[in-house]
């Protein structure tokens, strides 16, 4: 069970979330109307394995400045999470090593594991800005090592590579002959550094995108890949075994979405934004904790300098009245921080970082928090 759901079994109604992996608004009105008009008029059967064909026409085209894209190169999937599920399923075989951010999303290497092969943890450090550094993948890479994962912007963490990163990886990942798997479901949560792709950068790419994000609708589990169109066929008939077809009534609803996500996007990110710089600025006049400023998604991963491991901190935390995520629940160089989700209110966060401070008021003392490696 991961750590994060077994701090949300955990917490009391009262509790102020800021755990939780998923924006707090509706989605928007087009698409919740878009979504009744498919139920009524009774798109509720099975559709194509592959997701409706208008959608991976209006996807191919969504990315089409990316790269050179038909219908023939998107899958519609299941979430993120079968996308990312699917990739291993198809690609990574008994034995098989898979480069995984640590701190990283916590399915990579479960996902990983399940298709038999044997994730090896890349760091990404506060002290490097949570980013990927060459010298480490270059260390870590053997002749056995069959793809990398990449998450920008990431979860945990919130960092957003720049445009020497990805082209860094690029060649790295063609120099080696590894397939990338690019994790990028918070691409329309970026501030001030914008995004950049990894789409059109190399063909041996898998691109992993979602709706869950793009129009706050975690629960309705509509996701999509764009791939070489030979992966996509080959990916289809796992795809299909595990699934048989993405949710249809979802997809009809996106569709209207897709027309204009920005006016939408644009209410999203100005709130979120506003949010991180409140809740980085608390968090830094909080004595024992440090927090970099995240360009992306919404997540704030802050480094802390009280003598106890993120899952202990979490835990005072939680009988404290709010739910946060122990950095370790992310891997094992996360420890020695917290995530906070700051998909809540101004005013719930105002109030949870008024907790954080006494919390850390009591734990002030001499030693320092555990860090990966040391004995707990
Ligand atoms: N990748 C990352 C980095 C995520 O944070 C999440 C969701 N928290 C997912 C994938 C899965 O998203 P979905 O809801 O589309 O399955």
């Amino acid at each position: 069970m991961s750590g994060i759901r077994k701090m949300f079994d955990l917490a009391g109604s009262e509790a102020i979330n800021l755990g939780l992996g998923e924006p707090d608004f509706q989605p928007p009105p087009t698409v919740l109307e878009a979504m009744k008009r498919a139920l009524e008029e009774g798109h509720n059967k099975y559709g194509p394995t592959g997701g409706l064909r208008e959608l991976r026409k209006a996807l191919a085209e969504r990315h089409s400045a990316q790269a050179d894209l038909t219908e023939d190169n998107v899958l519609v999937t299941v979430g993120a999470t079968e996308a990312l599920c699917l990739t291993m399923q198809t690609f990574i075989d008994f034995g098989d090593e898979v480069l995984v951010p640590d701190p990283g999303f916590v399915l990579f290497a479960p996902h990983v594991r399940l298709a038999g092969g044997q994730p090896v943890f890349y760091p990404v450090l506060e002290k490097n800005e949570f980013l990927p550094r060459m010298e480490d993948l270059q260390r870590l890479v053997t002749p056995r090592t069959k793809a990398i994962i990449v998450n920008t912007p990431s979860n945990p963490t919130g960092s957003v590579m720049g445009e020497g990163e990805v082209r860094d990886i690029v060649s790295f990942a063609k120099e080696k002959g590894l397939l990338l798997i690019s994790d990028e479901v918070y691409d329309s949560i970026v501030y001030e550094k914008g995004h950049h792709t990894f789409l059109r950068r190399t063909e041996n790419l898998v691109y992993v995108n979602s709706f869950s994000k793009l129009f706050s609708m975690t629960g309705w589990r509509l996701g999509y890949l764009i791939a070489p169109a030979d992966f996509v066929r080959t990916m289809a008939k796992v795809h299909y075994f595990m699934v048989a077809c993405p949710p249809t009534p979802a997809q009809h609803a996106v569709l209207a979405g897709l027309r204009d996500p920005e006016s939408y996007l644009e209410g999203v990110v100005k709130e979120f934004r506003q949010r991180r710089d409140h809740i980085v600025k608390k968090l830094n006049n909080i004595s024992g904790f440090r927090c970099l400023r995240p360009d992306g998604a919404f997540y704030a991963f802050p480094s802390y300098d009280h003598p106890v491991d993120s899952e202990d901190l979490a835990m005072r935390l939680l009988r404290a009245g709010v739910l946060c995520s122990p950095g370790s629940a992310f891997g094992e160089r996360g420890e020695g921080h917290l995530r906070f989700s700051y998909a809540n209110s101004l005013e719930k966060i105002d109030k949870a970082m008024d907790i954080v401070t006494s919390v850390s008021a009591e734990l002030t003392g001499p030693m320092k928090a555990r860090k990966p490696g040391e004995a707990s």
